[in-house]
Order: C-alpha cells, then structure tokens, then sequence
C-alpha cells in the first residue's frame, strides 16, 4: 500500500498524564504565567472544585460552580463577569464536556488561557471546537484560542464516574476515532492515534464494569480518551457526528448515550464506503466481525442503551431528525440518501443490532 497524501498540523498544548498528576496544578499554573485561577465546575462537582480550589490556596480566584449541558450564554457571559471581577488571569475547568465547553466560551471572548481537568471521556479538552446555545439555537465554532493550554489527566479523578456514564463516555470517545479513520482529511498520525484509542477503551470499558474502581482500567480508559479527543480536534467529523448534534441540539437527548446508540448505525450506513476504516475499528475492538456490530455488542453487553426510543426519543420526530440530517451537506464517505438515513434512524430508535 502507498502512503496517500496528507496535510498534518499539530497545535501547541501541554499534557500531563497519570495516576495522582493533579498534584502538579500549581506547578502548571506557574508554567502558564498565571497567579490567579477562577475554578469552573457543575454543581454536582462542587466537592472537587473546591479541592482544586484549597490546592491553588492564594492563587485561587474563586470557584464558579455553575456549568451545565450546552453552555447557555446567559452562563457564559455570568461566568466571564466572575472572572472579570475577581481579576482572574486563567480558568480551571474540572470536569466533562460541559465544563470545558464553559471554560472555552470564557476563552473566546476573553482570550484567558484555560487549564483542564477532564473527568469523563467526551474528549473536548483536545478539540479548538466551542459550542454555545442562544435562544435555543447550539451555535458550534473553531478557534485556537479556546483550545486548553494546558491539559492534567489523572485518571484517580475519574474512579467515581458512575459505570454507566464510564460506558456511553467511553463510545462517545470512540465515536470521534472511528469517524476519525474515515475522515476526508484524514492523516497517519490520526490513524495510529484513533486505533490505539479504540483498543484502549475496547479493553478498559468491560474492565471498569466489572470493577468500577480498577485504577489500571480507569487509567487505560483516560488514555484511551486523550487519543480519541485529539482526533476529533483534528480531523474532520462526518454522518454520525452530525447526527448526534441533531438528535442532541432539537430533541434534547442526551450526549453521551445518544453517541452510544447511533454509532454502529452510523458504521453499518459507512460500511460499504469505507471497508478500511471499518476493518482497523474492528480489529482494534478485538472482533472477527464488523465494526458496527463490534461497537453495538460493546454497548449492550456493558448495560448501555442501545434503542433511542428508550432514552427519550419519539418516533414520531423521526422524520424532522432526518431532514436536518440532510440539510446541509458535508462530506461522508457514502452520499447521504434519505431513505438510507431514515432506515438508520429507525433502526437506532428500535434499537436493532445492525
Ligand atoms: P457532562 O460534562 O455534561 O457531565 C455530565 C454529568 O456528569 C455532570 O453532572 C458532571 O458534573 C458529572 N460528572 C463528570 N465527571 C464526573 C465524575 N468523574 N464523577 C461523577 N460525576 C461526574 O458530560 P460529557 O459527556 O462529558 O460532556 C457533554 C458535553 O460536552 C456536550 O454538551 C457536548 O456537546 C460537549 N462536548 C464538546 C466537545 C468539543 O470538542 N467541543 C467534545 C465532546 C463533548
């Protein structure tokens, strides 16, 4: 096989990896130039914020505990006021997607360098993507500057993730490395990057299922997501990405699990485009089958949902999933075809095994 060609950028950021490595904030802070951090977290981390918080001690500005799903704007204009008022130079963002995404609507405007701790596996922390909803309306953008600085993964952090959530996290990581092998922009370091992420995750979701706490587990699956996550801050996403954003932006699904269903719908529809892609998805999930079949049976025999029906979705809303699907075209390795596209959405409300 020839190498194809390939343009590869590589974006500056700092990645501290292992077990206890939150140890090191101040030091990292200290390396960022900055003396005051303003602490991001939900309010259901709280606890952990203010762990992050007595840490910094002086050089804490204080916590704002107040991210939720999408990064209203009425939060991120609160948020950049705090930080404003409190002189604040650089935000800590502890927690998933939705905390990051806060910290990085704080960037955007204010240019303040952010400093994360990821606590799930969504990946943001490696992407420049920056998402925020107004009037109902999730507006999705890329810009350097909001891209983490800074990155600690302590995998010590992520023990008490609930073993369902470690699970749908964990295929919405390898949502982004499988669209990743297929991707239109595609490059070597991404591919070696995306399959070593699936093997990771493919190995530590069952382990953490049978026991939530093994450190060896939690630590393969972060890595896993560090891998995934740079992918998706790489290259270019496709069908089920899109999907995804639809099913989850206007009718309110949740992300995680949304991801967790869709993918090996999404797989089966690309399968005949991309049988390469689809042969290292399945190979890095230790199957003799297919990549769709191999991310299904990893769902369902770890206890995540697989049938949208089951998580919210109406059938009924099947149809208008399908025309926003097609509304705009972007590139997918097969041509988006509507009765295709429907077909995949009932499957994936039926929750069928592709
Ligand atoms: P989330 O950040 O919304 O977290 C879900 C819940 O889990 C929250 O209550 C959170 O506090 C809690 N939680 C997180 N870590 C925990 C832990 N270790 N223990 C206990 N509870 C914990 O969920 P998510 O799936 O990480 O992120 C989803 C959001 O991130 C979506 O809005 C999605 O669009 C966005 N996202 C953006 C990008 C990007 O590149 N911009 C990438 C991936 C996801």
């Amino acid at each position: 096989m020839t190498t194809p060609s390939f343009i590869y950028t590589s974006a500056p950021q700092r990645v501290v990896f292992g077990a206890g490595s939150l140890q090191h904030l101040a030091r990292e802070i200290d390396a960022l130039g900055a003396r005051r951090a303003l602490v991001l977290s939900t309010p259901e981390q709280r606890p952990q914020a203010e762990r992050v918080a007595d840490m910094l001690g002086a050089h804490a500005a204080g916590v704002f505990d107040r991210a939720v799903m999408h990064v209203p704007i009425e939060t991120a204009r609160e948020a950049r006021e705090v930080a404003a008022r409190l002189g604040a130079d650089c935000a800590v963002a502890i927690g998933g997607g939705s905390t990051t995404g806060l910290g990085k609507a704080i960037a955007l405007d204010s240019g303040l360098p952010i400093l994360a701790i990821p606590t799930t596996y969504a990946g943001s922390e490696m992407t420049p993507i920056y998402g925020i909803t107004e009037a109902g309306m999730k507006k999705t953008g890329k810009d350097f500057r909001v891209l983490p600085r800074t990155v600690i993964y302590d995998p010590e952090l992520s023990l008490g993730l609930p073993v369902g959530m470690s699970v749908t996290s964990g295929i919405n990581a390898i949502a982004h490395a499988a669209e990743g092998l297929y991707a239109v922009d595609s490059n070597p370091i991404m591919d070696l990057m995306a399959q070593e992420g699936i093997a990771a995750l493919g190995r530590a979701l069952p382990a953490i299922r049978a026991t939530p706490k093994d450190p060896a587990a939690r630590s393969d699956a972060l890595y896993g997501a560090w891998l995934c996550g740079t992918v998706l801050g790489n290259v270019g996403m496709a069908l089920h990405h899109k999907l995804c954003h639809t099913l989850g932006g206007s009718f309110n699904l949740p992300h995680a699990e949304t991801h967790t269903i869709v993918l090996p719908h999404a797989l089966a529809y690309n399968a005949g485009a991309a049988p390469e892609a689809m042969a290292k998805i399945a190979k890095a999930l230790g199957g003799s089958g297919g990549a769709a079949q191999a991310v299904y049976d990893l769902a369902r025999d770890n206890g995540a949902p697989v049938a949208l029906r089951d998580i919210g979705m109406k059938e009924a809303d099947l149809d208008l999933a399908c025309e926003h699907a097609l509304k705009n075209q972007y590139p997918n390795p097969r041509p988006l075809e509507r009765a295709a596209i429907r077909a995949l959405l009932q499957n994936a409300w039926e929750g069928v095994r592709p």
